[in-house]
């Protein structure tokens, strides 16, 4: 196996190297490295996230450079201001023993002048990200016509992300015999079209199996009705009380509700999305690095900038439309050695996708049975137990208060006090989970007063985001209408400009008169029904089938106690005679 010390790399960076205990070069970099101290030609390496692609190119980069000129010699340009500050810091600690190199990192969301001040210090290599170096290259403040490397780090991204105008804006400002490294975990026409125009016969790695990150990661799903997906992801969450994990969720707004809704229900989780400000951003990525948030909701675009090693699972709402996403996105756990995996909530109209990432991913992804609730209560207690009995007993500390406890505690018997002790910690999931087990066991659910089966009605109101709609806020406006006390409210999904909302169908027409009385902040509120969509035709309505149940989470306020359930319907009803129905 070759070591870092069986490459020719300068001194310093083998004694960097050896500090940051980087001892085996990973399978870019054995194969990156030694190409490119040997040869100048334009390179285009398929690697993923996480696979040790900085040093692949951070090290050449850094022994090629001329320390004696002043002048950017390296530009390295990634999508985001997170990976571009992670890439500035890992050079800065490749080059810890090469105090004459000078980098600097030019990105946006930070004052312009303090990076214009760096560099006009003179700085010898640039990691920037495209929109940022576009504008220093037009305000003169850039020049990049004495550059010899151009690193084009997580390519595919760049152009997802719309750069390309700034990445050719970019290109014509640097040499055409400078040397151009292209480092994309898949490689879309878009990125091969860029390849065809600014490179020259570029010689191609991929990291050995271009699936490597895959290799250690067990692929699941689960079978789910649309409906049931988030009740699915917190038996997920349930079912795994050390999870440490991503969920990728499509849009922004989703990823937001999701989060919220987990929060609400007293997970560590939270949402990372390109609607919040970068302070915020920061804020989520340090809690989720330091593992006070154990699930981060994110979408594609906001997780890439985050370098985090030992993630448990990866989590896919959906199955994601294209396949190398789904393997950009496992890839990020199994890191390091370690196993990952990689589970997918799927719904019928998903199949399709998932049957492409199998074939892509070259083996299949296995049908899983989702948690059930007494699996999950069981696996919770011990998990409890497992900590008990971990626990140090640092006697210095409570010795002195511990006669009076036993004092206190002596009229229970050893078997009480554990039952006591395990219920403090542990009434939450029962309570819970008996909950789920009488909606799914009951032949026919006697109709209780509070768990009838619901008609939903889809209403279009024109009020949304630009009039600072939230959901809470939403629900809180309903209440206000004062039409029925026991209002049942179902899916909610707040657009721009108007939201879509489920409200019990037995109070559609005062619910209509009522949003025509009363206005929202102020705002006179155009609400009226969602009707069926005609094949073809564009419209708003949601639910196939208005006027039934559509699988809404119903989001109910009892008793200040907040649950997630469903209606029941016929045939879940008659699948569950006497056996217990699989959830799924
Ligand atoms: P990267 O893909 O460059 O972001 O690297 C992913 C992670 O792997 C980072 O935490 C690096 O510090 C670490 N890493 C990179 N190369 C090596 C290596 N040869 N040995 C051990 N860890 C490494």
């Amino acid at each position: 196996m070759t070591k870092f010390t069986d490459i020719t790399l300068p001194e310093p960076i083998l004694r960097a190297a050896k500090d940051l205990n980087y001892e085996i070069p990973t399978p870019i970099q054995a194969e990156v490295i030694p190409w490119l101290l040997d040869n100048d030609r334009d390179l285009i390496a398929l690697a993923q996230t996480g696979t040790g692609k900085t040093a692949a190119f951070g090290f050449p980069v850094l022994s090629q450079t001329d320390v004696t000129l002043n002048q950017v010699q390296s530009i390295i340009l990634c999508p985001t201001r997170e990976l571009c500050i992670q890439i500035s810091k890992d050079l800065q600690s490749y080059a810890k023993y090469m105090p004459l190199i000078k980098i600097t990192a030019i990105y946006g969301g930070a004052p312009i002048f303090r990076q214009k001040e760096a560099l006009k210090a003179g700085v010898q290599i640039v990691v920037g990200t495209p929109g940022r170096v576009a504008d220093m290259i037009r305000q003169d403040a850039l020049h990049l016509n004495k550059v010899a490397r151009l690193v084009l780090d997580e390519a595919d991204e760049m152009l997802n992300m719309g750069f390309k105008d700034e990445l050719f804006e970019i290109m014509s400002h640097i040499p055409e015999a400078r040397q151009t490294l292209l480092f994309s975990a898949t490689m879309p026409k878009e990125v091969v079209n860029l390849a065809n125009t600014f490179m020259h016969e570029p010689h191609r790695i991929s990291a050995g199996n271009e699936n490597e990150g895959v290799a250690n990661i067990l692929h699941f799903f689960y079978k789910v009705q649309a409906r049931d997906k988030y009740l699915a992801l917190k038996r997920i969450a349930d079912m795994n009380p050390r999870i440490y994990g991503i969920v990728f969720c499509r849009t922004r707004t989703e990823t937001q509700e999701i989060a919220d809704k987990l929060q609400h229900d007293g997970y560590n989780a939270d949402a990372l999305h390109g609607d919040l400000s970068q302070g915020q951003r920061e804020l989520v990525m340090t809690r989720f690095r330091n593992k006070y948030v154990r699930l981060l909701i994110a979408t594609d675009v906001a997780a890439r900038g985050l370098d985090v090693d030992d993630l448990t699972h990866i989590i896919n709402y959906q199955i994601p439309a294209d396949p190398d996403v789904y393997i950009h996105r496992s890839g990020r756990t199994g890191r390091a050695g370690k196993n990952g995996i990689s589970l997918s909530i799927v719904h019928t109209k998903e199949l399709g996708a998932l049957k492409a990432v199998e074939k892509r991913l070259g083996h299949p992804i296995v049908l899983t049975k989702v948690p059930g609730g007494r699996e999950i209560c069981e696996k919770q207690l011990f998990h409890f137990i497992d900590n008990v009995e971990r626990t140090e007993v640092d006697h210095d500390q409570i010795d002195s208060f511990l006669p009076n406890v036993y004092k206190k505690l002596s009229w229970m018997t050893r078997e009480e006090l554990i039952q006591r002790f395990v219920s403090i910690e542990f009434n939450r999931f029962l309570q819970y989970y008996k909950d789920m087990k009488d909606l799914e066991q009951s032949p026919e659910p006697a109709p209780k007063k509070d768990k009838r089966s619901f008609s939903f009605s889809t209403f279009r109101l024109s009020i949304g985001h630009v009039n600072g709609l939230t959901k809470r806020e939403l629900m809180r406006f309903i209440n206000q209408l004062k039409v029925s006390r026991s209002i049942e409210i179902g899916q909610i999904d707040i657009m721009n400009e108007y939201s879509l909302i489920d409200l019990d169908s037995e109070y559609e027409d005062q619910l209509l008169k009522a949003f025509s009385r009363n206005k929202y902040k102020g705002i006179p509120v155009a609400a009226e029904l969602s009707k069926p969509l005609k094949k073809g035709k564009a419209g708003f309505a949601r639910n196939p089938n208005p006027g039934k149940p559509d699988g809404a989470d119903r989001y109910s306020d009892r008793k200040g106690k907040k649950s997630f359930d469903r209606p029941v319907s016929p045939k879940e009803k008659r699948g569950f005679k006497g056996k217990p129905r699989r959830e799924s």
